[in-house]
């Protein structure tokens, strides 16, 4: 479903990634780790081209996202995106925030598109706030109703970028349950996130990048009782 093949990038000078190369099958639920300033989110920011490439290629769903011929909106469509900062629109409820999308990209009728976004919601348990505004929400449900929005879409793939780290502690929780029942049902999902308990329970693979470079990927098991690096079992130390 995404294929990394030797890729490089630079900022200026700083070699961000260096020769990544990954393959990330249907269904698969991906957790990349390591510590800040390795590259993980520029790694996974490059799966929509939110940043370009410079050396290698990266291909989603068949489609080449560095080929310039290659129709983003029909890319950035299969792939939802929830970030650390929720970003949902200030002036627009819940709903409207999730309606969004659907209406505008794919011009689906906004009935249709509602009630889509109300099945959603309910899936990232919030109906009841499908007419509040984001400011009346905790970081908790703001996250869920990314969550929602990025599944609006219906994405093949979804990419979070530490969707908690910006969470009060008591919250975290409700937004990684989401995220576990939308692994169980089998999305295809690359999460960037220090919650080591979620990915023991969900991932199927662990992947540890330090300084631009792709160390180590394990099954969580082994990840955590075997790592084979010393920078990964350095990184561990600090985090369990
Ligand atoms: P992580 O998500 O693992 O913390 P990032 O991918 O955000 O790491 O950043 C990797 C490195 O690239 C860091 O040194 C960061 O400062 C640098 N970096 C990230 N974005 C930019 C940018 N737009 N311009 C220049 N340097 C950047
Ligand atoms: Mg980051």
């Amino acid at each position: 479903m995404i294929s990394f093949k030797n890729v490089n990038k630079w900022f200026g000078d700083l070699h961000v990634l260096q020769n990544v190369s990954l393959e990330i099958e249907k269904g698969e639920v991906v957790v990349i780790c390591g510590p800040s300033g390795s590259g993980k989110s520029t790694l996974i920011r490059c799966i929509n081209r939110l940043e370009p490439i410079q050396k290698g290629s990266i291909s989603v769903d068949g489609m080449d996202v560095n080929d310039p011929r290659t129709n983003m909106t029909q890319l950035r469509a299969e792939v939802g995106f929830v970030f650390q900062q929720f970003n949902l629109y200030p002036h627009m409820s819940v709903l409207e925030n999730v309606v969004l999308a659907p209406t505008m990209v794919r011009h689906m009728p906004k009935a249709e598109a509602g009630a889509i976004a109300m099945k959603l919601l309910e899936k990232v348990n919030i109906p009841d706030k499908a007419h509040a505004y984001p400011s009346q929400l905790s970081g908790g449900q703001q996250q869920r109703v990314a969550i929602a929005r990025g599944l609006a879409m219906q994405p093949k793939i979804m990419l979070f970028d530490e969707p908690t780290s910006a969470l009060d502690p008591e919250m975290i929780n409700e937004v990684l349950d989401v995220m576990k029942s939308l692994a169980r049902e089998g999305m295809t999902m690359v999460c960037v996130t220090h919650e080591m308990g979620f990915a023991r329970e969900v991932a199927d693979r662990v992947i540890f990048m330090d300084g631009g470079l792709l160390i180590e990927q394990n099954t969580p098991e082994e990840f955590f009782h075997n790592p084979q690096s010393d920078r990964t079992k350095d990184f561990l130390s600090k985090i369990l």
